[in-house]
């Protein structure tokens, strides 16, 4: 198989299978420069809320010069156009401004990354024109090829192809928000012209990219929703079975104390239904913080239900299991809910010790759960390991 054909499948497996951004953008930066052998080739995002547009990753250029700009999206710095415009756009058709200076661009071509489905022409217009090239095209737009018979082109005599584009409805359906970033093609040092064919098979690859960067965003959100608690932010039950099954078969198989810290905030009902629901809401997310903030990276802290916590401590006995504990419930029973001082909570935590208390996950929970309730008949707001 030719070079070629094997970038062209890696590209393929980029879109279809890679679900790391990091990885697909990577490649997509590569597989062009390869296929197309172009001088310089720079990937830029839009971030803030869409109001900036930020270089990540070259090929070509000097080592920080793409990651170092960051251009304001706004009319006054052209290079940004492509993305009010959402098509691409060659550098003659975009006035010098101190960024394209900056990156000694004079030949080179901008092309938006789309990460939304488009309409086709023929289809959003129901078409008829069987003879025009860009009839029955899913991939190649009406807008990059200048031979196009657009169907109320009368309305327009006169008008270049580009002038036309801009005011088309076909045009004007895409959606600026659904614009990833852009990349950029330079051949500004081998001063190598860039075909208009090129610029039209970028624009269909960019299309597939930014596709696959947006499905890859949205599995990692899923990804991320099934393990965490919405309310807290915290791992969520599922996870924390998950984890704790594995701890425990780690542990057992290569060694490692694992304790267990079951926490229960003491007389929830009380703050409910004095403070309210939402404040309640906020309790928990409170003490969510605590947590995570008191804790190393390494502990797991999930919510296990309604206002219960279990957190896995890893490499940890039993003794500094109790000072850790201690160390939570004072620092929740010191301080009031920030921004409402009468609100002011106390936990009472249980735990238990694996090959101390117990020898396997279902154990572990089991005692977890008994010293708990012994905190709590013990007059609650304490620690418990037996
Ligand atoms: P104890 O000291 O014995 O633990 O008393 P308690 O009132 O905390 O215990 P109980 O189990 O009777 O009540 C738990 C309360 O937690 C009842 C329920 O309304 C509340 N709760 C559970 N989940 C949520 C939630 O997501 N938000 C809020 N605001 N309250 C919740
Ligand atoms: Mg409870
Ligand atoms: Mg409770």
């Amino acid at each position: 198989m030719e070079d070629k054909e094997l970038l062209l499948l890696d590209m393929l497996s980029l879109i279809n299978e890679e679900m790391d951004i990091d990885a697909i953008e990577e490649r997509f930066v590569n597989i062009v420069s390869e296929v197309f052998s172009f001088d310089r080739v720079g990937l830029f995002f839009v971030k803030h809320q869409k109001e900036i547009l930020q270089g990540k990753l070259c090929k070509g250029f000097e080592p920080g010069t793409i990651s170092s700009i960051k251009i304001p999206v706004a009319e006054e710095f052209p290079f940004t156009r492509p993305l009010a415009m959402g098509a691409p756009l060659r550098g003659s058709e975009i006035e010098a401004d101190v960024f394209t200076r900056k990156m000694g661009l004079t030949n080179y071509a901008i092309i938006p990354i789309v990460n939304q489905k488009r309409i086709s022409c023929w289809r959003l217009k129901n078409c008829q024109v069987t003879d025009c090239p860009a009839y029955g095209k899913h991939g190649l737009r009406c807008w990059l090829m200048q031979d196009a018979k657009c169907c109320d082109r009368s309305e327009f005599a006169g008008e270049d192809k580009s002038e036309l584009c801009r005011i088309c409805p076909v045009f004007k359906s895409h959606n600026t928000n659904a614009i990833e970033g852009i990349l950029l093609v330079d051949n500004s040092q081998s001063g190598r012209p860039i075909a208009d064919k090129t610029i039209s098979i970028l624009s269909v690859i960019a299309h597939a990219v930014g596709i696959a960067i947006n499905n890859s965003k949205a599995y990692s959100h899923a990804l991320r929703e099934a393990i965490h608690d919405d309310l807290t932010g915290l791992h969520n039950r599922r996870y924390f079975n998950e984890r704790l099954l594995d701890e425990v078969e780690r542990a057992k198989r290569y060694g490692g104390e694992i304790s267990l810290l079951l926490c229960d905030i003491d007389f929830f009902k009380n703050v409910n239904d004095t403070f309210g629901h939402p404040v309640g809401d906020e309790v928990l997310i409170w003490i969510g913080k605590i947590f995570r903030n008191r804790l190393r990276n390494t502990d797991i802290v999930a919510r296990y239900g309604g206002e219960e916590f279990m957190i896995i401590l890893l490499n940890t006995a039993k003794d500094k299991a109790f000072d850790i504990a201690e160390d939570l419930r004072c620092t929740v029973a010191e301080s009031p809910l920030p921004g409402n001082e009468r609100v002011k909570v106390s936990i009472s935590i249980g735990i238990a010790t694996l090959g101390v208390d117990a020898n396997s996950f279902d154990g572990l929970i089991r005692s977890a759960d008994k010293t708990m309730y012994c905190a709590k008949s013990r007059g609650r707001n304490r620690v418990c390991t037996t």
